[in-house]
């Protein structure tokens, strides 16, 4: 028995990264009456026929995360990545994926990429999500700026990486290893071809212990899972931390009296646009509640 872990599922088919390669894998049938499927990225325990190479999984180990879209366990670490310009840098939505980040409990590092475009910028929001605690690699695939700290950052982690169209993902990932070929272009192309080729899941290998999601990470940015206002602010950092001396424990920072989170608003200490992301998710979760 070998132990390995899932790259790859195709009709039935689990390729299985060994230390001696990738094997041809099924399922064996137990895992179908404990209504068990393998996942891309279970780390998996294999027996290998002597005839032809190929094997059956005896065994899944446990998981320690699994993302539903895509289909993916034992994820460690999300790639959040925006770029500062073509498109617009938007902290909306940037804010949007580190609570689903959050939510799944990853690793975190925001990738502001594209910052040949508008350097000066680039570094302003850097500072201002560092200063929030969050991890921040600014990059340029053109340039070549960050692209070895963002190879390092992947060593030991199965990552994924997060954000919307067309700010580099995929220029990105073939940027951290020339032997990726991943389809880069402009959103108006690449959507076109993407239409007709149903996709798979798959993990690529960077280097030995650093393996990368081939797709890019939460398709819904759906929030449903926080279920009461208050609980939102477990989400910012931020207004967390300032929230603690609010005058009343149940502060939800809109319209309260003595609310220090807004103090802090007017002085510049929590970054006006984020504030404005959490009254937005804020009234958000209201609406999701009165049905
Ligand atoms: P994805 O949809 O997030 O995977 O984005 P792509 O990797 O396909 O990149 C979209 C476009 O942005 C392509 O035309 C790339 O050549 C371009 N691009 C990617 N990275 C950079 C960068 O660092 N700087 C600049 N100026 N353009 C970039
Ligand atoms: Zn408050």
């Amino acid at each position: 028995m070998v132990n390995g872990i899932i790259i790859k599922g195709i009709g039935g088919f689990y390729y299985v990264k060994t230390e001696s390669g990738i094997v041809e894998c099924r399922a064996r049938g137990i895992f179908r009456e404990e209504k068990l499927t393998p996942l891309v990225g279970d780390k998996v325990k294999i027996r290998i026929s002597d005839e032809d190479n190929t094997g059956y999984i005896e065994e899944i180990y446990p998981r320690t995360s699994q993302l539903l879209r895509p289909p993916v366990a034992n994820i460690t670490q999300a790639i959040i990545v925006m770029s500062i310009k073509k498109p617009d840098i938007n902290t909306w939505l940037l804010d949007r994926f580190l609570i689903m980040a959050e939510h799944e409990k990853l690793e975190i590092i925001i990738c502001i990429n594209k910052s040949d475009l508008m350097p000066e910028k680039a570094l302003e929001l850097k500072t201002i999500y560092e200063n929030i605690g969050y991890r921040v690699i600014n990059t340029s695939v053109v340039a070549g700026l960050g692209i070895d700290e963002l190879k390092i950052a992947l060593d030991n982690n199965i990552s994924v990486f997060a954000g919307p169209s067309g700010v580099g993902k995929s220029s990105l990932l073939n940027a951290v290893n020339r032997n990726f070929k991943l389809e880069t272009g402009d959103v108006s192309t690449k959507t076109k071809r993407g239409k007709h080729t149903t996709r798979h899941v798959e993990l690529l290998e960077l280097h030995d212990n650093a393996f990368v999601l081939d797709s890019p990470g939460f398709s819904s940015l759906n929030i449903d899972f926080i279920e009461e206002e208050i609980q939102l602010k477990n989400y910012f950092k931020e207004i967390y931390k300032y929230g603690e001396n609010c005058r009343f424990i149940s502060c939800l920072h809109g319209n309260e009296p003595d609310c220090e989170v807004k103090k802090q608003v007017e002085e510049g200490n929590i970054f006006k646009e984020r504030y404005e992301n959490y009254l937005f998710f804020l009234e958000e979760i209201k609406n999701i509640r009165r049905y």
